[in-house]
């Protein structure tokens, strides 16, 4: 298959698209306005890994305090606006360092024309973000709410910004559907070779949510498409940041901390299997080194079948079978193996 290969574009240190690593983003919940608030919560977000981080900006009193949260924070601060030009000008002169908005709902050539003067004088991106929702009404008409629409309504706020000469342009085109947005985007890579921002809109809570973003995204990125991802969840951000970076982690797109390999159990296990793993699972957390940790239910399977793990147990009758890189090294009663699984992994870590 032939991979998509997209022009990069730079967000704050990063570069997104091309061979760039794909980057992991969330959103703030907090009124932007909140300055306290916001940087709170995305000093939280950056602990958890977040790359680049977007606040909603409804009001001009959210826009001047863009710069003060920007101060306080270590990530590329994105604005989100809609339509208000004013808006994207005082965000672009407070330091943001990308804006979402959609050019074709600006209004007159000369406000569209303003904001790119100044996105081009601070070298900052334009992402542009279509929701299948909110499409044009003749595109509507014309399509319906599809995959087509969505990619037609994104390149005519596309073509606005080429004929400005401007081309640090992102773009998302968002669906709640998973079928849909793999559709969409597909058809988008073969229209344009600029970055594209993933992920599924209104995609529910942590369970489904997760579901609908990582096959919708993990589709796309195992054909090359996307150069940044946010899963979007109706949780705490965090959740979002924890999820982008297990769908990278599982195609492999970016080594991303310790991989947690564990069996389903069946009627060989005799431990405490689900409680033991779950407290690995927290123990491994805050771990950057991209380790593989296997909690197996068995010493018939158990090392074998994680034979690529760093270090790893095997269940027995009432114990376990430490073993390390697939061969066992010492063998310990039930209450030991958790203690005696993160002295192994210290040693490597
Ligand atoms: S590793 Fe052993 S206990 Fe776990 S599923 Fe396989 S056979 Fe069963």
């Amino acid at each position: 298959m032939k991979k998509y290969k997209s022009r990069a574009v730079k967000v704050g240190p990063y570069f997104l698209g091309g061979d760039n690593p794909v980057r992991v983003q969330s959103m703030c919940n907090t009124d932007t306005r909140n300055v306290s608030e916001t940087v709170k919560q995305i000093l939280a977000l950056e602990k958890a890994g977040c790359e680049i981080i977007r606040v909603a900006v409804p009001d001009m009193a959210a826009a001047k305090v863009i710069g003060k949260i920007k101060k306080r924070i270590h990530i590329p601060l994105v604005v989100d606006i809609h339509f208000d030009y004013k808006l994207a000008l005082e965000c672009v002169s407070q330091g943001a360092d990308k804006i979402r908005i959609n050019p074709g709902n600006i209004g007159s050539r000369e406000k569209v024309e303003a904001v790119v003067k100044a996105c081009k004088a601070k070298k900052i991106p334009i992402r542009i973000g279509v929701n299948v929702g909110s499409i044009e009404k003749d595109l509507q008409a014309k399509y319906g709410p599809t995959p087509k629409a969505a990619v037609e309504s994104a390149l005519r706020h596309v073509r606005i910004l080429e004929d400005l000469k401007f081309h640090d342009i992102l773009i998302s085109i968002k669906f709640s559907d998973v079928p849909q947005m793999v559709e969409g985007y597909r058809l988008l890579a073969k229209k344009v070779n600029y970055p594209l921002h993933l992920g599924i809109t209104h995609a529910g809570t942590s369970y489904m949510g997760t579901m609908k973003n990582a096959i919708g995204i993990g589709v796309l990125l195992h054909e090359g498409i996307g150069a940044t991802i946010r899963v979007s969840l109706t949780a705490d951000p965090i959740e979002e940041i924890k999820a982008g970076f297990g769908i990278l982690s599982a195609l492999e797109k970016r080594k991303v901390g310790p991989e947690l390999i564990s069996c389903p159990t069946c009627g060989r296990t005799e431990i405490d299997m689900i409680s033991l793993t779950g407290k690995v699972e927290k123990a491994l957390v805050g771990i950057k080194k991209p380790i593989k940790v296997a909690v197996m239910g068995c010493v018939v399977n158990g090392p074998g079948e994680a034979r690529e793990a760093d270090i790893g147990v095997a269940g027995g009758k009432k114990m376990g079978a430490i073993f390390v890189k697939g061969k066992v090294i010492k063998s310990v009663p039930e209450n030991k193996i958790l203690s005696e699984l993160l002295k192994e992994i210290r040693k490597i870590v």
